[in-house]
């Protein structure tokens, strides 16, 4: 008798508002036997599943790993091996700085079926939530992801030479803590000091805070305000477009105030 295969979903829960998730993404959640889920997702899309799912937190706060990478592994393997369906949910898309491209492997070398469920990705979301295009014409023609946190062997290390020089945007994960070496490596590389920068802080959320400045100013506005994780860090021309539109939106809002007065 052949025994009833289980399945994982590695699954993108979006970048924060829990209306940012797709269709796909939600049913999954809706339908699944198992939840395995990270820190960056919102409470209220776990609400979505069934009661009787069960629910599994592996953490991954920075610096904080609730769940080693190998033990999230495990967890899928022994779930999916009793013929259930897994759903492994993670913040913003499962394949941009999600490690959802290792579990695929660990469970396509362990006979596991699997599908790959994207997500919007924390810097989509966060420029949308701020008012931010990562591109512009006549302004930018190209953006890149970079995560500023590196591995600890450094095999695989950030090229701030080569980004500084030849992206337009750059969008930038895990950045808090080092927003100051990562301003200065960029300026060191030739990026002016003037360009602008972004911060957006839980972006998407109701709690979501935007600071912005330049490279030589950024960092320690964020110590000022006391930026928290989780928060992208843009930078670029770009960001110019969203200080463009507030002082539109300003002058729209002083124009209505004075035709309430007058009227
Ligand atoms: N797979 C995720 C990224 C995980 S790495 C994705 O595709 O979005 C975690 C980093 O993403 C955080 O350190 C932060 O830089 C960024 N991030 C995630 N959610 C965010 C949010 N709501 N606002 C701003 N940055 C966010």
């Amino acid at each position: 008798m052949s025994q009833v295969q289980g399945m994982v979903s590695i699954v993108g829960a979006g970048p924060g508002d829990p209306e940012l998730i797709t269709v796909k993404a939600l049913k999954c959640i809706q339908q699944a036997d198992v939840i395995v889920y990270d820190r960056l997702v919102s409470e209220e899309l776990l609400l979505e599943a069934r009661p009787e799912a069960r629910r599994i937190y592996c953490g991954k706060a920075p610096g904080l790993h609730h769940m080693s990478q190998q033990a999230i592994h495990r967890t899928l393997l022994q779930q999916a091996t009793l013929g259930l369906h897994v759903v492994r949910l993670k913040g913003g898309d499962p394949l941009v700085f999600g490690r959802g491209g290792e579990e695929a492997l660990f469970l396509e070398q362990h006979g596991i079926r699997y599908e790959i469920v994207p997500g919007v990705t924390a810097s989509i979301g966060a420029a949308a939530g701020a008012d931010i295009p990562l591109t512009h014409r006549g302004i930018a023609t190209s953006f890149a992801c970079v995560t500023a946190s590196q591995s600890a062997d450094n095999t695989n290390p950030i090229r701030w030479d080569l980004l500084a020089g030849s992206v337009d945007t750059l969008a930038i994960y895990m950045g808090v803590s080092q927003l100051d070496s990562i301003c200065s490596a960029l300026v060191q590389h030739g990026r002016a000091a003037c360009t602008p920068v972004a911060l957006i802080e839980n972006g998407t959320t109701t709690a979501q805070r935007v600071l912005t400045g330049t490279l030589t100013d950024i960092a320690a506005i964020a110590v000022q305000a006391e930026l928290r994780n989780p928060a992208l860090i843009i930078v670029g021309e770009v960001v110019r477009v969203r200080e463009q539109l507030m002082a539109m939106r300003r002058q729209a809002e002083m124009q209505m105030g004075l035709q309430e007065r007058i009227g």
